[in-house]
Order: structure tokens, then C-alpha cells, then sequence
């Protein structure tokens, strides 16, 4: 059957922990199943070490999500590296679009969606991404060695972000907002390093430069100040990825998480959530409490699947 008839049980929108875990899952228990995703591993490609996923006493974040997707695929999953653009629920049926071409068809859907970096909406900051402006230390560390440059933000990420940024660039100016709020091993970690900077602030203001990044101004209790930098890395948190979760309806809560129960489940029959964008877990947003959830959700669509009218090829699931 060509790939635009074919009816998948289930579409796993996501290939982060949570979507990856989710197809493990499903495969296991005979669903057919395809995963749609921009970035294999997600987010957690970024992270240079993990040191609290069980059973690895340190990896890569890019060498776990490497197991992760080897396991999928050994499992019989297909993964399209793309973004999935548009969701319909069309006679019971779930139709999700890549570009204006490509429909894929499922009876159900899991969303592991993921979060987005959170932006801070300032002059300059939209201006130089790519020319200064960055959202992944790990990613563009590199690229400012020998260099100064801000990390903005007081939580771990922007604390970790300084840290790996002190393996190539000269000085680095971590500027916050409000509290500080680091692990106590990161703050002993930054502590101990020359050439992190703390510097409070008020809030921050722009971000200037010619062609690229020059400056980072904030609010201090003196008043604005400015530093000279070529590089500012923004950290401060991230937002849930829900764009496509709009037209049918998901409910989400006050910071736009999805809405799950203990199944997984969203307001809408068939479609199921995992993962950091979701309220489950506490919002604990770890690797292993999403690829918790994202066996939860498929072992729900499969007892979903199973119950009603879509039956699965096999009767006994083979998982546990
Ligand atoms: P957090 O929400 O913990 O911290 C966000 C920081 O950004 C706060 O200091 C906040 O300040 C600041 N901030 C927010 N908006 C702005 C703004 N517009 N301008 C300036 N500053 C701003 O996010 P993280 O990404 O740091 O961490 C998220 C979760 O991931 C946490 O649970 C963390 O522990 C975990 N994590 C763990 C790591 C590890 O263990 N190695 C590594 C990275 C993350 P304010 O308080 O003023 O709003």
C-alpha cells in the first residue's frame, strides 16, 4: 500500500525519550507505528554528559538517544525526520501533515512534542541569532573560543551552559535575574572556575551590535549597565511545543502543558501525551520520567486500540 493510504495504528509525534520510548512500546505490542520528528534524540542531543539516566553512569545525551533510535529501528519502527505541521481529525481518523504535500494517517497519536527555548524578547535578540545570539552551548560552544561572552539565565541549564562554555572561551559573564537557583554541585562547579563571572541584574535589556553581537545591556540596581561581549547564551527555561495541538482542541494548562491523566490521556479520545510538554510526572521534566511516560501512553493506546474497533495484529502484548 502506498504510504499516503496507509492507515498506521498509531503516529507518534516526537522523537525526543518520550516519542522514542513510546515506539518501543508500541512495536512491542504489534501496533504499527510511525514516529515524526525534527530532531532525533530531541533535546537532549544538546547535553553533553548525563549522569542520572539508570544504568549509565555517564553518557552523552547523543550517545543515549543513539541506542534509543537503534532500538526503534531494530523494533521495525520508521522514523521521518520532519516537522510535523498540521494535525485533523478526519471521520475518526488522525491526518497529520509535513508541508502541504505529505498526509500521514493513524487511528491514534501520541504527542511527545517537546519544549521550545524560551526567548526573552528584547531588541537585538531575534536580530543575531546566528551571529552571536545562541540557545545551545553545546552546540556553538566552539565557535567563541578565546572569546568573552554572557550566558543569561539562574538556573541549571544556563549554570551548565557556563561551565562547558569555560572549556573554550576566555571569560564568561553568567547574568541573572531575581534568584539563583543552582544545583549546590553546580554552584560549587562555577565557584571553583576563574573565568565564570556572576553578575546580578534587574532584568536585560538589548542586545546590540553591528553585524553581530557586541554588547548586552542590563538593568542593575545602579542603573544600566553594559558589557562588551561576542556572544550571549540565552538559558532561561523553556516552553511547551503545542503549536500543532491548537486546531483540535488539546487542553492545556495555565503555561500551555498538556493536559494528561495517569493513562496519558488528553481530552481527545485516541490522542495520548508524553513527555515534557505534558503535565505528568509532577512536571519533573527528566529523560527518564518521559520515556516513563511514553510507555504509558502506548501501552493506553494499545488497551485503547484493543478494546474498540481498530484491533491490533496480536492479542497478547509481549511487553513486561
Ligand atoms: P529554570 O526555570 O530552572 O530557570 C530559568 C531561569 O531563567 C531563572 O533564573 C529565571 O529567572 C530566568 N529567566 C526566565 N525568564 C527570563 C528572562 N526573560 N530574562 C532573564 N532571565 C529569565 O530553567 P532551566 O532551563 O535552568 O531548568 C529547567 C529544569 O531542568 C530544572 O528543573 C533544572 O533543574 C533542570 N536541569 C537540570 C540540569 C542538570 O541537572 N544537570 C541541567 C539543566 C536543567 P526568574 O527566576 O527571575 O524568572
Amino acid at each position: 500500500m502506498d504510504e499516503k493510504n496507509k492507515l498506521y495504528d498509531l503516529i507518534i509525534i516526537g522523537a525526543g525519550p518520550a516519542g522514542l520510548s513510546a515506539s518501543i512500546y508500541a512495536s512491542r505490542y504489534k501496533l504499527e507505528n510511525l514516529i515524526i520528528g525534527s530532531e532525533i534524540g530531541g533535546q537532549v542531543v544538546e547535553a553533553a554528559e548525563i549522569e542520572n539516566y539508570a544504568g549509565f553512569n555517564s553518557i552523552s545525551g547523543r550517545d543515549l538517544m543513539k541506542k534509543f533510535q537503534e532500538q526503534t529501528g531494530n523494533l521495525g519502527a520508521k522514523i521521518i525526520q520532519a516537522e510535523a505541521e498540521k494535525m485533523e481529525k478526519i471521520n475518526d481518523i488522525f491526518e497529520i501533515s509535513i508541508g502541504t504535500e505529505k498526509k500521514y494517517k493513524a487511528k491514534s497519536v501520541i504527542l511527545a512534542l517537546g519544549m521550545n527555548p524560551r526567548k526573552m524578547n528584547i531588541p537585538g535578540e531575534e536580530e543575531f541569532i546566528g551571529k552571536g545570539v545562541s540557545y545551545c552551548a553545546t552546540c556553538d560552544a566552539m565557535f567563541f573560543t578565546n572569546k568573552t561572552v554572557a550566558v543569561i539565565g539562574g538556573g541549571d541549564s544556563a549554570a551548565v551552559a557556563a561551565i562547558h562554555l569555560s572549556d573554550f572561551a576566555d571569560k564568561i559573564y553568567l547574568i541573572h535575574r531575581g534568584r539563583m537557583r543552582f544545583k549546590p554541585a553546580l554552584a560549587e562547579q562555577i565557584e571553583q572556575n576563574g573565568k565564570i563571572e556572576i553578575v546580578g541584574s534587574t532584568g536585560i535589556k538589548e542586545i546590540k551590535g553591528d553585524q553581530k553581537v557586541e554588547n548586552i545591556v542590563y538593568e542593575s540596581e545602579k542603573g544600566k549597565k553594559e558589557i562588551s561581549v561576542q556572544g550571549v547564551f540565552v538559558e532561561i527555561g523553556a516552553v511547551p511545543k503545542i503549536a500543532i495541538t491548537k486546531d483540535l482542541g488539546i487542553k492545556v494548562d495555565e503555561q500551555e502543558y498538556i493536559i494528561v491523566n495517569q493513562a496519558q490521556e488528553t481530552n481527545i479520545e485516541n490522542v495520548y501525551a508524553a513527555g515534557d510538554v505534558t503535565t505528568g510526572s509532577n512536571k519533573f521534566r527528566q529523560i527518564i520520567t518521559a520515556v516513563a511516560e511514553g510507555a504509558v501512553a502506548a501501552g493506553s493506546a494499545y488497551k485503547q486500540l484493543k478494546t474498540h474497533n481498530f484491533p491490533p495484529k496480536t492479542d497478547q502484548p509481549r511487553v513486561g
